[in-house]
């Protein structure tokens, strides 16, 4: 699967709640964890490769261990604690790193693709990945995020990532 960049108009979307995890669900769940660890991300949201769907795939395994990808199916976020200034990256924006404030823990809802509920506290880079996710989903960006000072390097960015468009053609 592609991840499709900014500013793709599905991004902004808000994402639709599964009904039924069907044959289309494990599908497109196995293309985004293909995507996701081919492309070295920490997650990967469903409208980022073009579904309609509210689920989400994070992977936050080292590189020289086996993966165990982690499937949000309908993701809520139930309670956030506390507040952490870091880099963040996204597959949407290639080579854009900016400082954004996430929730220190969180505990998020949602249910696994055998249809079963679970609830998970997460912390660290696991609840900022949760975050970034749960807001892609929303049809939220992380330049929505930028502070005043990284508005000009936004700004900078998305000049130079359209002319970079018009460069490599409509592929
Ligand atoms: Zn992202």
């Amino acid at each position: 699967m592609a991840v499709l960049k900014y500013p793709t108009a599905v991004l902004r979307k808000k994402t639709i709640p599964v009904e039924k995890i069907g044959e289309d669900v494990f599908k497109l769940v196995e293309g985004m964890i293909e995507t996701m660890l081919a492309e070295d991300g920490v997650g990967l949201a469903a409208n980022q490769v073009g579904s309609e769907y509210r689920i989400f795939v994070i992977n936050v395994t080292p590189s020289n261990e086996d993966p165990q990808p982690l499937v949000f199916i309908n993701p809520v976020v139930l309670d956030k604690e506390g507040e952490i200034l870091d880099e963040e990256g996204c597959l949407s924006f290639p080579d854009l790193y900016l400082q954004i404030p996430r929730p220190e823990k969180v505990r998020v809802h949602a249910k696994n693709l055998y249809n079963e509920d679970f609830v998970l506290e997460l912390s660290g880079l696991l609840a900022r990945a949760v975050m970034h996710e749960v807001d892609h989903l929303d049809g939220i960006l992380i330049i929505d995020h930028a502070s005043a000072v990284e508005k000009e390097k936004v700004e900078k960015y998305l000049e130079g990532s359209s002319a970079g468009a018009k460069v490599s053609g409509g592929s």
